[in-house]
């Protein structure tokens, strides 16, 4: 099957009718990193293909207290234009450059596991996904988005953008690869956790490699709640977050390999965090 129509809409009104019109037989191509190698090696066939690219989502604009990522804006461009260091940090654990230089925001939403870097990062920091189709603009919290292999988005819509508010707390981000890095992740992990008074106020501990998508690994986020931020309650949490993994096997790690990776990389993360004192 070859290409009979390849879009380059200048608006996203453009877009928008696109996407009503054609639906699930337009494929949507971003920075085209995870969808062109699956073109090139014969994974998908599309017949009509819509580039994202010219719609003028390529921004980063700080907004009162929210982040606003443009769903186009690549992940160089964060590392270059976002004063957020867990953004950057994520960003710059994703794919070598070259990927980086292509890849997007809104595109690694979509990505297949164990990939995710960027969107762990973005779990911790309470993200939420503008989507948008011809007649309706929604906003969803990231950790809604996910829907086992599936994301909350139908055919006719896109993903326009990522708000990411400020937020409390002090943040650690751990890639754990096989091979020395750029490298796919045996386990990602990032964590927030904001101290109050000796005790954790609010804990985010989100990580991919430990579900069919990034996942935020609420049990272990309980743990810590109004604990200390001591050795045992690191522990406490580890465990939990292992306890509660359901992570892939594939040619990179075996599922209880992961299971044993996720706790210790948690312990890890927020081992760093408590060490930096847990608040801002
Ligand atoms: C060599 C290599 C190394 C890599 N390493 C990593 C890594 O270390 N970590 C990691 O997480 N990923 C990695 N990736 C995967 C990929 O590069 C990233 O996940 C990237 O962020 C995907 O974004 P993209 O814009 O290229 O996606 P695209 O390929 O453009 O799109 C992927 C899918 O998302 C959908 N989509 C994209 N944008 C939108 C939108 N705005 N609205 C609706 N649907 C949309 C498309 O329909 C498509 O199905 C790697 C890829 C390669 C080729």
């Amino acid at each position: 099957m070859t290409v009979e129509a390849y879009y380059r809409p200048t608006s996203l009104e453009e877009a928008l009718d696109l996407t009503a019109e054609h639906e699930s037989s337009l494929e949507v191509v971003s920075g085209g990193t995870i969808t062109m190698p699956a073109v090139n090696e014969g994974h998908t066939f599309p017949s009509r293909v819509m580039d994202l690219r010219p719609l003028g989502l390529d921004y980063v604009r700080a907004e009162g207290e929210t982040l606003r990522l443009g769903a186009t804006t690549t992940l160089s461009e964060v590392i270059d234009r976002s004063d957020v260091p867990l953004l950057r940090e994520a960003a710059r654990h994703t794919g070598g450059w070259a990927v980086r230089n292509m890849a997007t925001v809104g595109g690694n939403l979509f990505a297949p596991p164990p990939l995710g870097d960027f969107a762990v990062a973005l779990l911790t920091l309470d993200a939420e996904v503008e989507i948008r189709s011809r007649d309706e603009r929604r906003r969803v919290p990231l950790s809604e988005f996910y829907r086992g292999e599936d994301r909350a988005i139908d055919a006719d819509e896109l993903v326009t953008e990522i708000r990411v508010p400020t937020l409390d707390g002090e943040t650690a981000y751990l890639k754990y690869t096989r091979n020395q890095e750029p490298a796919p992740p045996i386990v990602t992990v990032a964590v927030r956790v904001a101290v109050q008074d000796g005790v954790v106020d609010e804990a985010r501990i989100a990580a991919n490699g430990a579900d069919a998508h990034p996942v935020r690994l609420r049990d272990a986020e309980r743990v810590l709640e109004d604990a200390a931020l001591d050795d045992d309650a690191i522990e406490r949490a580890a465990d939990a977050a292992a306890d509660s993994a359901n992570p892939p096997r594939d040619a990179v790690a075996s599922e209880w390999y992961r299971r044993r990776m996720i706790g210790q990389y948690v312990s890890k993360a927020l081992g760093e965090v408590s060490e930096a004192g847990g608040s801002r």
